[in-house]
């Protein structure tokens, strides 16, 4: 097998003598989608965040394409350009339009000329059906269309990995929807993501590996259709019996 894109090796992370994420390893191939389920608190932001270098990890390492993003030498800057991240607060600028919130970071820390970096904010909100929007104003859209900006602002720099938390998890549920499509269509063209989300069907849906948390510990990992329908370890099982029932309520 050709080396993983992300390779995550016995990740440790602590807050206050609190372990969080305790020993976790995860590759991810390139193309591949992982969806990261557990229960809140579990440490799915957590591991995100790690791998975006908004956190430091504790112990074990994290490699992107083969470079140490755990190194203390390694710029953060210089990393986080190759990895785009999309939280469940969509946190546009609300004093930009939708283009220049697009184009902010291609202009200004990718340094790509001006006219390339709105074409392709253009072809974007074209291919995901905001061609109209580019113009308006963050509060002037519906939570869905803001989402949809924010991952198309984080697909705006090319990156080689997405991270996504909970994206949809502040929408109304008619809004979710529009989100999961654009995701799809990411899967669909090749790009490569990790997602933590409470949707378990859209993760049976999209994802090719299951990553169940718990307690900090990725107690199981495997196909969607396995961890799904005959998981190894009761405690997966109790979570989407638990995650089942409450549906039903
Ligand atoms: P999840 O995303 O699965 O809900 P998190 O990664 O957000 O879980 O949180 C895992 C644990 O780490 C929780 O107990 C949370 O309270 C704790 N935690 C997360 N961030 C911090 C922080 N910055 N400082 C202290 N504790 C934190
Ligand atoms: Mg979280």
């Amino acid at each position: 097998m050709s080396t993983p894109l992300l390779r995550i090796e016995g990740v440790w992370k602590t807050y206050h003598a609190h372990p969080v994420l305790r020993g976790v390893d995860l590759d991810v191939a390139q193309h591949e989608v992982v969806c990261l389920i557990g229960a809140s608190g579990s440490g799915k932001s957590t591991l995100l965040r790690c791998v975006n270098v908004l956190e430091t990890v504790d112990d074990g390492a994290i490699y992107l394409e083969d470079d140490d993003i755990t190194d203390p030498g390694a710029d953060p800057d210089q990393l986080r350009k190759r990895i785009g991240m999309v939280f469940q607060s969509y946190n546009l600028f609300p004093h930009l339009s939708v283009l220049d919130n697009i184009t902010l970071a291609p202009l200004k820390v990718h340094r790509r000329p001006r006219a390339e970096a709105t074409e392709q904010a253009h072809e974007l909100l074209k291919r995901f059906g905001l061609a109209d929007k580019a113009g308006e104003y963050p509060d002037r859209l519906s939570g869905g269309q803001q989402q949809r900006v924010a991952i198309i602002r984080a697909m705006a720099t090319r990156p080689s990995l997405l991270l996504l938390d909970e994206v949809t998890s502040a929408l109304d549920p008619e809004l979710v929807t529009e989100v999961m499509g654009i995701i799809r269509e990411l899967k669909e063209s090749g790009m490569t993501m990790i997602l933590a989300t409470h949707e378990m069907g859209f993760a049976r849906d999209i994802a090719d590996t299951v990553c169940f948390l718990h307690d900090g510990v990725l107690l199981e990992h495997g196909p969607a259709a396995q961890i799904f329908e005959d998981p190894k370890e009761p405690r997966t099982r109790e979570f989407l019996h638990r995650v089942l029932e409450s549906r039903r309520l």
